[in-house]
């Protein structure tokens, strides 16, 4: 028996082996995100299971920072649910970065890669609070010469 339900903004699948009288709850995140023109919504049903930040040098162009944040999927599933405005992709050349963006605003978008098997999304795209914490930083090997010991920067609240 698989039963769904939910509450807030988690989707619970309750499966129930009767014979065995084991209840295996398995939790479903629900995701919301937006670009800043709000022209664009959507929401991602599932878990991801990676939480990389990327310091190559297609990610610090694309991002405009020192790093991206993108998290991957294999199972989890995009809705969009509002589409206002245009999504454009654009691939470098002889690469296989891939940035989305809001064709209004600018802003960083989910995209399916991989024959639509891989969702990657930008973690600052999301409007609900993600509780997965980075798993690795990645192609340190690029990273610009002023990203090193970042943690020590001095630090204000807001604007100093
Ligand atoms: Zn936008
Ligand atoms: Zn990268």
């Amino acid at each position: 028996m698989v039963k769904k339900f939910s509450d807030q903004n988690k989707v619970y699948r309750k499966i129930a082996y009767c014979c065995l009288s084991v209840t295996v709850i398995e939790i479903l995140m629900e995701y919301f995100g937006s670009c800043l023109c709000k022209g664009i919504k959507f929401k991602i049903v599932g878990g991801f299971e990676s939480f990389y930040l990327c310091h190559c040098r297609y990610c610090r162009k694309d991002t405009g920072s020192a790093h991206a944040a993108n998290l991957f999927s294999t199972s989890a599933k995009i809705e969009w649910l509002k589409s206002e405005t245009e999504i454009k992709t654009y691939q470098p050349p002889k690469s296989s970065h891939v940035k989305a963006f809001c064709a209004n605003c600018g802003s960083a978008l989910p995209n399916l890669q991989m024959d639509n098997k891989l969702l990657v999304v930008p973690a600052g795209c999301l409007d609900t609070e993600l509780l997965k914490i980075p798993d690795a930083h990645i192609f340190i090997s690029n990273k610009a010469n002023w990203d090193e010991s970042l943690e020590k920067v001095k630090k204000f609240e807001r604007l100093p």
